[in-house]
């Protein structure tokens, strides 16, 4: 069987620790399977970018003996597919435009699943408006293979979501399965806190006649309050210069038992120690875990 993983960080914050377990997993789980591994950055919320990181990012990844396979792919300059794609949904009838502000929503209904408004009611303009995709009674289950198995009714829970936004800019939900079609990806591996974000995609595969990859959510490492690692919760940055030491804690955190002697090793052959020992089945099957950062 062939194999095509990917890592894909949106350059909204630098890479920080939880980035590094991501990349390293997806990258070892490709590696120990003869697969390949590719890059792609998902830069499709240019308001919310901070700018020259997503410059720095193939260099750090390089640092961490991450080499990724192919050309690195950037979302901004594929628009055309994800066009492509809201194109064919709109015209399968699985889509539809919808005017509603976030205010005129929030007066209907006290959830913060959509109420369907502009399906029953079409906005007689169409300048201005966001793409939402129908979820009827949708069930979507699958199989993550750390996770273990997931069910949700997408009617339920999220409702009709937004594919294309009233500000002009396509959703992750649509790039990420566009992408992820066009690259071949077969595996997808990732944090835990995109679990909740599986089913919608699986979803959109379904309507547009995709193959559905194999998933496996890692856990994501919260800090001492128990919030996950992010630029919102002051996640240092990664550096090239703690690639030893931060890779070694990385596979203790995802139950690979490095064995000490590789505390003091080059970077490259932890990494191969990494690839020729990898075992997803060792990750710890949890959401998350506290990681207590050394400041
Ligand atoms: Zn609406």
């Amino acid at each position: 069987m062939s194999y095509i993983g990917r890592f894909a960080p949106s350059p909204t914050g630098p890479l920080h620790f939880g980035s590094l377990l991501a990349a390293l997993a997806s990258f070892l789980d490709a590696r120990a399977n003869n697969g390949q591994w590719l890059l792609r950055i998902e830069d499709l919320d240019p308001p919310r970018e901070q700018a020259g990181l997503k410059e720095q990012f193939p260099d750090i990844l390089e640092g961490f003996g991450l080499y990724w396979d192919g050309e690195l792919e950037l979302q901004s300059e594929r628009l055309e597919h994800y066009e492509d794609a809201l194109k064919q949904l709109i015209d399968d009838r699985n889509a539809y435009l919808c005017s509603c502000s976030r205010k005129e929503i929030q007066q209907r209904t006290d959830t913060s699943v959509y109420d369907a408004h502009c399906y029953l009611h079409p906005p007689e303009q169409t300048d201005n408006c966001a793409v939402r995709v129908c979820c009827k009674d949708s069930l979507i289950s699958f199989r993550d293979i750390i996770q273990g198995p997931h069910a949700y009714n997408l009617a339920m829970s999220s409702g009709d979501y937004i594919i294309f936004r009233r500000d002009g800019f396509y959703a992750y939900q649509l790039a990420v399965v566009v992408d992820d079609y066009l690259q071949g990806v077969t595996h997808v591996v990732r944090g835990s806190d995109l679990l909740d974000e599986t089913p919608r995609q699986i979803h959109l595969q379904q309507l547009l006649g995709y193959p559905t990859p194999a998933y496996a959510h890692i856990p994501v490492a919260n800090n001492l309050e128990g919030q996950k690692l992010s630029k919102q919760t002051f996640a240092p940055a990664i550096e090239t210069k703690d690639a030893v030491e931060l890779t070694y804690k990385a596979l203790e955190f995802l139950g690979q038992s490095p064995e000490s002697g590789l505390r003091n090793a080059a970077q490259i052959e932890l990494i191969e120690w990494a690839i020729a020992n990898w075992d997803i089945h060792k990750v710890p099957n949890v959401p998350g875990i506290q990681f207590l950062q050394e400041q």
